[in-house]
């Protein structure tokens, strides 16, 4: 087996296959298949992954590996299969499915560097260049920069004396610590001890300690056990008495917290009746898809805690998802409470070297439960024994660019290779899970009652129209204000929840209505109070507020739109007494800051938790008696088909954070549409009447459920190409697919300019055809080939946002 196939880390139409190297002598039955390599490609050196070795090639003049970048496989094969089936599933680079299932760290840096070319030396360049390149040293792109070289550099490549080399480089090093241990017997270190001179009573200590612990330790603890110093230990390391070495030891974000073991909780009857399917799919062996469908608090946490108890005692493992924001310390105390050191945390909280350390630790098999964001789904484990996702609804399980897959879709098909369960929690399951288990593809499981047999929260739904009629302009309803007050004094905590999605703050002229737009994309820019700037979120244009309106000249021209900046000041003004803790990416951006909020609030620091999205999920304190939503209609005017379902499914999660414990619990919710059936629902906790209108919703205008969708887009800088582009696209669709389908388009995406780009779409809606994935693949590869017409074009197998 001399030769390997390799997938090179060039994401384009042209390279996204395998090519082919020869393994030099040296390095054969090193590497393997699932293993990154750096490979010469053009002119560059590049990394590349292993996914087969083979004897012989059709090609004759093969280029070699230069070295391997891993000691060990960093993909097994079942992740290599996988990746092959993303590529497949999603349309994408096969480059990109194997990134994906890497921790970022081991993503591939490069770095440009400078050198002399084969052949040429030092004298040849003019004398300025001398000194950087004497001793055959490589110079740094970015030091090339900085001494303002880089045209001198320029002219001598081009006469052929330099040449510009990309080096690969690993973004993380492991992390070493220094260990010593006894170098002779311990009878020896016995015998010694005695021939160490009186004066020398601190080396004489050290070696006390060794043989009362005979084993390995650390250097600084030893330092610190012995009160001594590192230079009488080097001094006994050099009379070849103990011996010093480098070990690998894991960064722990979690060092400082301890964690309180919890044991698992007496099951009550409905929980049996719940995990009872589970447990014997995980008896049998059996892939089966569980659909858990519980209110908050009704213990669907503790039946995953004991499920996961069960596959390890069978010596398996198992993976839990949990949305991104929903990954709160407490969360993850949940589970290491239960498991203690067998857990792997895996989120975008930690930094790319801790990531890559819990990661190291699935892949040596030191862990038996990975818990994380979408990208946990591809930890390695090799003996999987159940995946779990909780909050299945939630749309961030779906990666919004390559590959663009759902991690439910995912965790299916690893458990179809592992022949072991999948089980979806949530307290409003979407509408394709609930209509799947009533069709009796998932297994239904339900848990109908909060453990503590609380009713759910009463919920007031406060028309905010009627509120203006009657002269409040605030915010606040009357109500609210009046709630808010009453917590205060009988010292209860309240949280404020404010939508942000679809809701941003932009400028307008009071005058004329005039919105400023981005120059470059049809959207508005978006207020950020921080610096009086405003800002495309799209392309990242910046500007200042105008003092005068472009239209009209008139100075009434401001902001609109409530941040909670602007809550928190009006707080200030109405309820001066409030102390308020407020929660959104402005606050929150330092690490650890996420976590010290909500710890102050759960010590009673403040009265009123305010935030976006980000406090809507895990919140689980005592004292929260009540729940305000400010405004609860903002993602209903979205060109979103899920935006009736993404509505219902947020109030119901928010109004789940109030009267979880003894306390019963209040909610309000403001909105200026109160009769809309989503908010009316949620208000009534019904999921099973939301269930049926939506449903019927969705099959009027032929939506999923009840059919699949493929999104195309095209791109491109003159508005006549990307209509007639888009019009090509759209017939071909329509001669290759079935008269059941519906092919919509070309139409205008709803954000019809990004950066200077046009945007037309092509929306096909299907129930049953074979060749479809055939179909999307001849479009994409015809116009990923063709790079000089600029045209962009990209494809979204059952995508999540329309725009
Ligand atoms: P969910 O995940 O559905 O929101 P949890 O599993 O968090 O619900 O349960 C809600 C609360 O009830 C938690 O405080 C949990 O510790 C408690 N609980 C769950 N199951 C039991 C049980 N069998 N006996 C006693 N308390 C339980
Ligand atoms: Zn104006
Ligand atoms: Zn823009």
């Amino acid at each position: 087996m001399q030769i390997a196939s390799v997938i090179v880390d060039v994401p384009t139409k042209q390279t996204d296959r395998a090519f082919d190297y020869f393994i030099p002598e040296q390095w054969r039955g090193v590497i393997q298949p699932g293993m990154r390599v750096i490979i010469p490609f053009g002119p560059r050196n590049i990394q590349g992954f292993v996914i087969g070795l083979k004897a012989e090639s059709e090609f004759k003049k093969l280029r070699e590996i230069i070295a391997p970048m891993d000691l060990e496989p960093v993909l097994n094969k079942e992740l290599l299969e996988l990746g092959n089936w993303l590529t497949e599933s999603t349309l994408c680079f096969k480059i990109f499915a194997f990134q994906v299932m890497l921790p970022a760290a081991l993503k591939a840096k490069y770095e440009k560097k400078v050198k002399l070319a084969i052949g040429a030396a030092v004298a040849d360049l003019p004398k300025p260049l001398h000194a950087f390149f004497e001793n055959d040293v490589l110079l740094d792109w970015e030091d090339a920069l900085k001494s303002g070289i880089v045209p001198l550099l320029q002219k001598e490549a081009a006469k052929g004396h330099l040449e510009v080399i990309y080096m690969v480089k690993e973004r993380v090093k492991k992390k070493q610590q220094k260990y010593i241990r006894p170098a002779v017997s311990l009878d020896e270190l016995i015998e010694e001890i005695d021939r160490i001179p009186a004066k020398a009573e601190k080396q004489r200590q050290v070696l006390r300690y060794f043989i009362e612990n005979f084993n390995e330790v650390e250097l600084k603890k030893l330092v610190t056990d012995v009160n001594t110093s590192v230079s009488t230990v080097k001094a006994l390391v050099e009379k070849k008495l103990l011996k010093e070495f480098e070990m690998e030891v894991y960064r722990n974000p979690f060092e400082h917290r301890t964690f309180k073991r919890t044991k698992p909780l007496p099951l009550t009857e409905a929980q049996q009746t719940a995990i009872g399917p589970i447990l014997n799919a995980l008896e049998q062996n059996q892939h089966e898809v569980f659909l858990l469908y519980g209110v908050t608090g009704s213990g669907k946490t503790e039946i995953y805690l004991q499920s996961i108890q069960e596959v390890i005692e069978k010596g398996k493992e198992a993976i839990v998802l949990v949305p991104e924001i929903a990954l709160t310390p407490q969360m993850v105390n949940r589970f290491k409470g239960r498991f203690g050191d067998l857990v792997a945390v895996l989120h975008s909280g930690l930094s790319a070297g801790e990531k890559y350390d819990e990661w190291r630790k699935i892949q040596r098999k030191e862990v038996k439960v990975a818990v994380g964001a979408r990208s946990a789904i591809f930890a390695p484990f090799e003996n999987l024994g159940i995946m779990i996702i909780d909050e299945e609804h939630e749309t961030s399980y779906k990666q919004e660019e390559m590959p663009r897959y759902h991690a439910r879709d995912v965790a299916i098909e690893r458990a179809i290779n592992h022949n072991c369960p999948v089980v979806l929690g949530s307290a409003t399951p979407s509408l394709e899970s609930f209509a799947r288990a009533q069709k009796k593809v998932y297994h239904l499981l339900t848990l109908p009652n909060r453990m503590n047999k609380q009713s759910l929260p009463s919920v007031e739904i406060i028309d905010m129209r009627e509120e203006l009629r009657e002269g409040n302009r605030s915010m606040f309803s009357r109500k609210l204000f009046e709630m808010l007050k009453d917590r205060i004094e009988k010292r209860q905590q309240s949280v404020l929840f404010l939508n942000k999605r679809g809701h941003s703050s932009f400028v307008m002229c009071r005058d004329c209505g005039y919105v400023v737009n981005c120059p470059n994309c049809d959207i508005s820019l978006t207020y950020h109070r921080v610096n009086e700037q405003m800002k495309c979120h799209y392309c990242g244009y910046e500007s200042y507020v105008p003092k005068h309106c472009p239209e009209c000249n008139s100075e009434y021209i401001r902001y609109f739109g409530t941040g909670t900046q602007k809550v928190e000041e009006e707080l200030g003004k109405i309820l001066p007494e409030a102390r308020v803790i407020r929660m959104d990416v402005d606050t929150t951006g330092r690490k650890g800051s996420h976590e010290r909020l909500l710890t102050d609030f759960k010590d009673g620091k403040a009265d009123i938790l305010l935030g976006t999205q980000m406090i809507a999920k895990g919140l689980d304190f005592p004292n929260i008696t009540l729940v305000g939503v400010l405004s609860a209609d903002t993602m209903l005017h979205l060109p979103d088909f899920r935006a009736s379902e993404k509505t219902f499914q947020l109030l119901t999660q928010v109004s789940g954070r109030a009267g979880r414990h003894q306390l019963p619990g209040e909610v309000i919710i403001q909105t200026y549409t109160p009769e809309h059936y989503s908010i009316e629902l949620a208000g009534r906790h019904d999921y099973d009447l939301f269930y049926q209108r939506e449903m019927m919703i969705r099959k009027t205008h032929h939506y999923p459920p009840f059919y699949y969708l493929s999104l195309i887009t095209v791109s491109h800088e003159q508005l006549f190409t990307v209509v007639s582009a888009t019009e090509k696209i759209v017939s071909y669709v329509r001669s290759h697919v079935s008269n059941e389908a519906v092919v919509l388009g070309p139409a205008a995406s709803p954000i019809p300019r990004i950066n200077n780009r046009y945007r037309y779409q092509c929306l096909i809606k299907y129930k049953r055809e074979p060749n479809i994935i055939k179909t999307l693949k001849t479009i994409l590869d015809q116009y990923q080939k063709d790079t000089k017409s600029g045209l962009q074009v990209s494809i979204d197998v059952n995508p999540y946002i329309l725009m």
